[in-house]
């Protein structure tokens, strides 16, 4: 089997430390094995992207177009063999494997676009004879560091925008699942750029911090967890007035799905199933409350314990399967570990909540729904991620409103209803990045902003034409 290398510099290069790419659907196969950084890697990695930047930054719009054009059509072209490799390690059904990559491949293409449409200001000066100007300009280095649960969409909805800027690269994707990047990498080699201008450095933490913390790096782009996050932070800030790093972090979420007594019962059930449990519940932006008021209560417990119950789990890459395997072992024991926590602050567990053995040695687990209606328990504060969601009974819209904000997070939230009036306050009311009318509080465009308010997120909005907020600085002009 070919050793999987980083691509630093042009080159792909060996380092001494690899790990097995596993998949979760059958832990027994592995998918490849990928090369792991330490911290020379990772300098070697920063200090091409410092000798390239340069040449890349003042590459024309034209040039930056036509290589993010040929990644996004390559990427369309292999949608079905990429997602394939991405059902296989990272544990996504084959559909929604598939439409990650399709998402990836829009993205670049959508983000050529964007380097055509880089523009500044001209603006009239308070002072007489004087012109002002504003204009964008690369940033520097960016160190893109990414989580295992988009393996794909992730990676390409920041490369692309750092590119079409004018920026060099070092792309750090989870140790959980390099095959999608090292793919990804693999046509970025071809795309006609500068030596250094991108670069893939896999592994750990290890190489992850190593980026963070090398002063030859100008910018952060992290998704993950709020704990990575809260240490990437603490060091940019430390780093303030000497090294200084402009950072952007996207991180959990407790998404709530409120689900009002005028809503249409079929499209509720349908965006609390869905927003809870597809993509396994692996999504930052599931819905992992689902608080309905007490009139419809019964009743929709019944038709939401039905469903999620009828669902199919199995193989990723079964046809017949509907939610495909958690990511690891790790990610299984949580899963676990939160249901036992659930069940310990008496909350009900109605359906699901198990580990399949019957399905072999993947790491299947049954969605789960637990009921516990009081907003502060832990299963109703802390991100589990994973097909785990909890039941909540309010009385009216206002309590409703009041629990779905009563957490420290705020990226996604969605209400089910049939009244204007409610919707547009709940809009309004909403601390949420993202709000959703009768649609789930996952599955977003790949053209308009996304991100999140409170804990979730910190830093300027990514996708759509937002993302060049974070990926450019401005440079104000004076002109007598
Ligand atoms: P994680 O924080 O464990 O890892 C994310 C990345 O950070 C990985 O590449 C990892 O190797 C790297 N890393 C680990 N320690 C580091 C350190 N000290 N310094 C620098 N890098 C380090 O997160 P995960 O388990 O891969 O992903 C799951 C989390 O991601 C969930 O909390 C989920 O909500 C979040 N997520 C958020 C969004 C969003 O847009 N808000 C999207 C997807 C996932």
């Amino acid at each position: 089997m070919p050793l999987h290398q980083h691509y630093i510099n042009g080159e792909w290069l060996t380092s001494s430390k690899t790990r097995d790419n596993i998949n979760p659907s059958d832990p027994s196969e592995v998918i490849g094995e990928y090369c792991e950084a330490d911290a020379q890697d990772a300098a070697l990695a920063v200090q091409a992207a410092q000798v390239a930047f340069p040449i890349w930054s003042r590459s024309t719009p034209q040039q930056r177009f036509d290589a993010l054009d040929f990644i996004g059509t390559e990427i369309l072209a292999r949608k079905q063999e990429l997602g394939t490799l991405l059902a296989r390690e990272e544990g996504k059904i084959l559909p929604e494997a598939i439409g990650e990559v399709a998402r990836a491949g829009y993205i670049f293409k959508y983000f050529a676009g964007e380097a055509l449409r880089m523009a500044g200001q001209l603006l009239a000066s308070v002072r007489p004879h004087i012109e002002v100007l504003t204009s964008r300009e690369a940033v520097g280095v960016v160190a893109l560091i990414t989580p295992w649960n988009f393996p794909i969409a992730i990676p390409a909805w920041k490369c692309a925008p750092a590119l079409a800027c004018g920026n060099s690269v070092v792309l750090k994707p989870s140790e959980f699942t390099p095959g999608c990047a090292w793919a990804l990498a693999e046509i970025i080699s071809r795309a006609g750029l500068p030596k250094g201008a991108f670069n893939l450095l896999m592994g750990d933490g290890v190489a992850g911090r190593a980026l963070v913390e090398h002063s030859g790096v100008n910018a952060i782009s992290f998704t993950g967890s709020t704990n990575t996050g809260r240490t990437i932070a603490q060091h940019c800030a430390q780093g303030i007035g000497q090294t200084h790093k402009k950072y952007q972090l996207e991180m959990g979420g407790k998404n709530p799905l409120i689900i009002l007594d005028d809503s249409d019962l079929n499209v509720a059930l349908d965006c609390a199933v869905n927003g809870a449990f597809f993509s396994t519940g692996q999504r930052c932006t599931a819905s992992s409350r689902t608080i309905v008021t007490e009139k419809i209560y019964s009743q929709f417990m019944q038709a939401f314990v039905a469903s999620t119950a009828a669902l199919k789990v199995g193989a990723a890459i079964e046809s017949s399967s509907q939610i495909g395997p958690v990511v690891n072992q790790a990610q299984l024991e949580k899963n676990l570990r939160y249901i036992g926590i659930g069940q310990e602050e008496s909350g009900q567990l109605l359906v699901g909540g198990q580990r399949i053995a019957t399905l072999g040695a993947g790491y299947f687990f049954s969605p789960a729904i637990i009921e516990n209606h009081n907003p502060q328990a832990r299963l109703n504060q802390e991100e589990v991620f994973g097909p785990v969601s909890t039941l909540i009974k309010v009385k009216d819209f206002e309590e409703a409103i009041s629990v779905a904000n009563a957490t420290p997070y705020g990226l996604s939230a969605g209400i089910c209803t049939t009244s204007l009036k409610y919707a547009t306050q709940f809009r309004r009311e909403m601390q949420a990045g993202m709000v959703m009318v009768n649609a789930p509080t996952a599955g977003v465009d790949y053209h308009v902003p996304f991100g999140g308010t409170k804990a979730s997120s910190i830093g300027p909005r990514e996708q759509g034409s937002m993302a060049m907020e974070f990926y450019t600085t401005v440079k104000t002009h004076y002109i007598a």
